[in-house]
């Protein structure tokens, strides 16, 4: 995996869509919490899905962001 995915909890609205797509990177507490490791393809769609936009990708080596 190059890519980390952070999660804004106030952005969050806990609908379960990144948990639905990729059940091994996302798990729905409260708000979504990032539990584990996934391939960057999955990572991204979940981040795509998201409908808060309350996902974001870093990439691991750089820092930068890659999505949104
Ligand atoms: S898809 Fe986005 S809004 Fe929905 S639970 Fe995941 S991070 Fe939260």
């Amino acid at each position: 995996m190059t890519l980390i995915p952070l999660i804004d909890a106030a952005a969050c609205s806990a609908h379960g869509d990144c948990e639905d797509l990729a059940p091994e990177i996302f798990r729905l507490e409260d708000v979504a919490v990032v539990i584990g490791d996934g391939p960057d393809e999955l990572m991204l769609a979940a981040a795509e899905a998201c409908p808060s936009i309350a996902i974001r990708i870093i990439e691991r080596e750089s820092g930068l962001q890659v999505y949104p």
